[in-house]
């Protein structure tokens, strides 16, 4: 996963002012902003990324550890190679800034903060697994970093047996009144009050365990039983085993994603398994009973006699299970003629003897295609 520079995402210089970083994400997250790109899939990926460069380069601390060591020094999803996190870019909640105000006047607020219960973000997790593992399905023991809601405080966020006060900002209101005069006149706008999110009410002392954020981050091991017949690109869904919700929101949920290691021998076509076998040029003419791997060990097989180069042989249902359970693929055979590239004397004089006594017979392709050449230059 190559992220982009946070300072290259959002077009300011290295050693811009938390002005000009407010002015590049004020601009980007408008031109991106999902509400108003309902056709373009990109832009909910890029008003991501924006939103993300700016809660760290806006974020004195964040931004030094940032410019110390790059995106391993923050954010918590950074250093756990192949985790990854996406889903909801619904809270503005998190940015200490909000530029819904002049953004609901024009586009009738759809981008309002909302508070209420927010589902937690879905997380993926790139699991490797084996050719074997994939066909006869495996267990899985994943150790998932992930955001739980506080067992201290149940996410309140409130110290145990503290209670709540009055909102300084809005006096228990939850929402704040304020005029601006813009060209088309003056408007007086009633939005949440962003101190204690709506709800009037603010925490006494914050919870010790939870630092008042009523989540904590743990490492849990979940054991996933990953059914035969998945395929690279085969995903699993977890449901509710995703980050925790936020104000009472469900969890969201745990994408396993598959990638099978390629196999020594085999090669899958969608459920059917193909492997290649080199036979002599006297086995391909004369017939011989050879060893075929299979997924269940080896097993014998008849090459006719006067087979051709690249025939493929089917092995009925010897190939991966289907994931739905009912029946399996099937096993070709390749067979690749190998022709002796060092020949002693012996075997020269034999195989010119072999080509005198079959004399000027030709085979029938040979013939034809003999035919055609003729054809083909008039003579
Ligand atoms: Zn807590
Ligand atoms: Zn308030």
């Amino acid at each position: 996963m190559s992220k982009r520079d946070y300072y290259e995402v959002l077009g300011v210089s290295r050693d811009a002012d938390i002005k000009e970083i407010k002015k590049a994400y004020r601009r980007l997250a408008k031109k991106y902003h999902p509400d108003l790109n309902k056709n373009d899939p990109d832009a909910a990926e890029k008003f991501k990324e924006v939103r993300e460069a700016y809660e760290v380069l806006s974020d004195p601390d964040k931004r030094a550890r940032y410019d110390q060591f790059g995106h391993a020094g923050v954010g918590e999803d950074g250093g756990f190679g192949g985790f990854g996190n996406f889903g909801g870019f619904g809270d503005f909640g998190q940015t200490d800034f909000g530029f819904d105000d002049i953004f609901d006047m024009f586009f009738g607020g759809s981008s309002r903060r909302h508070r209420g219960p927010t589902r937690g973000a879905d997380l993926q997790y790139n699991l490797e697994i084996t050719f074997e593992e994939a066909a006869f399905g495996t267990k899985k023991d994943l150790h998932i970093p992930r955001t739980e809601t506080c067992p201290k405080c149940n996410g309140t966020g409130a110290k145990p047996g503290t209670g709540l006060k009055t909102c300084p900002k809005c006096n228990g209101r939850g929402t704040i009144q304020f005029a601006q005069q813009t060209p088309l006149g003056r408007f007086v706008q009633t939005r949440t009050c962003d101190e204690c999110g709506g709800s009037g009410q603010k925490i006494e002392t914050p919870c010790p365990e939870c630092y008042g954020r009523g989540q904590v981050r743990r490492e849990r091991t979940i054991t996933v039983n990953i059914p035969a017949g998945v395929d690279t690109g085969s995903k699993l869904r977890l449901s509710g085993e995703g980050e925790a919700g936020e104000r009472g929101g469900p969890p969201g949920d745990l994408y396993v994603r598959i990638q099978v290691k390629p196999h020594k021998i085999f090669k899958r076509r969608g459920n059917d398994i193909i492997c290649e076998i080199p036979i002599s040029i006297v086995q391909a003419a004369l017939g011989d009973e050879i060893e075929v791997p299979t997924l269940n060990g080896r097993a014998k097989f008849t090459i006719p006699a006067g087979t051709q180069p690249g025939t493929s042989f089917r092995l009925r249902g010897k190939g991966i299970p289907h994931l739905n359970g009912y029946g399996r693929g099937d096993q070709y055979v390749k067979v690749k003629v190998v022709v002796p590239t060092k020949l002693n004397n012996k075997q020269k004089e034999l195989l010119k003897k072999f080509a005198e006594i079959s004399g000027e017979e030709i085979n029938p392709e040979q013939k034809t295609f003999f035919e055609k050449v003729k054809e083909v230059f008039g003579v």
